[in-house]
């Protein structure tokens, strides 16, 4: 399937890290996970001090950071400048800050031009926000996924140790709002995107419907 582009957008908890690597392993594509790159600016962000609510700041910064993403869904990786921070960037300070960063339109810019050179040489499932309406409009499937509140919050809160769900419930419709209220490429169903609603539905049972729709799709 050479140049073939799945993009795979949704909120938080949707289901998309897991179903997307699923499928690109077994359509035997790549996989970039584009909210990594902005948890990895927000990450560097942090370690440099920036005041993350003044918008002009980060927006200053962010062409500093070599953010490095690695496409095996076997084993994605992510570095900035040549640190592996594939463990820190899952934690709650930067889970708490990356939407504020991730609005910045300097910050969108410089991510969606290293987004696009990946996504270039084709072949890739790529999973964000943005994919299907911003960054790769034309891709051959575009894949909407969502899940109901508390289903969302049960699986996220069963990946991050100590939390419970209502906790998780409460900071998902807190990024949630502000990742689909902010004026810079908001998340929000592309144009001939299908919605694909995995609150009833096992991992397998996902992964199952996305591998026909891209084939019904190329
Ligand atoms: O997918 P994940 O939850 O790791 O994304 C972290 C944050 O990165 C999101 O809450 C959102 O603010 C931002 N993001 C984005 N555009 C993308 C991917 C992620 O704004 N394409």
């Amino acid at each position: 399937m050479t140049g073939l582009v799945v993009a795979m957008d949704g909120p938080s908890g949707s289901g998309k890290s897991s179903v997307s690597r699923g499928a690109a392993r077994a359509l035997g594509l790549r996989y970039l996970d584009t909210g990594a790159m902005y948890r990895a600016m927000t990450w560097w962000m942090l370690q440099q001090g920036v005041e993350l609510t003044d918008p002009a700041a980060v927006a200053a910064r962010c062409g500093e950071p070599a953010i490095v993403s690695g496409t095996n869904p076997d084993g994605p990786t992510i570095h900035v400048d040549g640190v592996d921070v594939a463990e820190p960037i899952r934690q709650a300070e930067v889970t708490g800050a990356v939407s504020a960063v991730a609005a910045v339109p300097e910050v969108r810019a410089r991510l969606v031009a290293l987004q696009r050179e990946i996504i270039g040489a084709g072949d890739i499932v790529v999973e964000g926000r943005d994919i299907g309406s911003v960054v790769w409009p034309q891709a051959a499937a575009k894949i909407y996924l969502t899940a109901s509140p508390e289903a969302r919050a049960r699986r996220r809160s069963a990946e991050v140790a100590g939390s419970t769900v209502e906790a998780q419930q409460e900071a998902m419709a807190r990024r949630d709002t502000l990742d689909s209220t902010r004026k810079t490429d908001p998340l929000s169903m592309a144009a001939g995107a299908i919605e694909l609603d995995t609150t009833a539905l096992t991992l397998d049972e996902v992964i199952a419907e996305v591998l026909r729709l891209v084939k019904e799709r190329t």
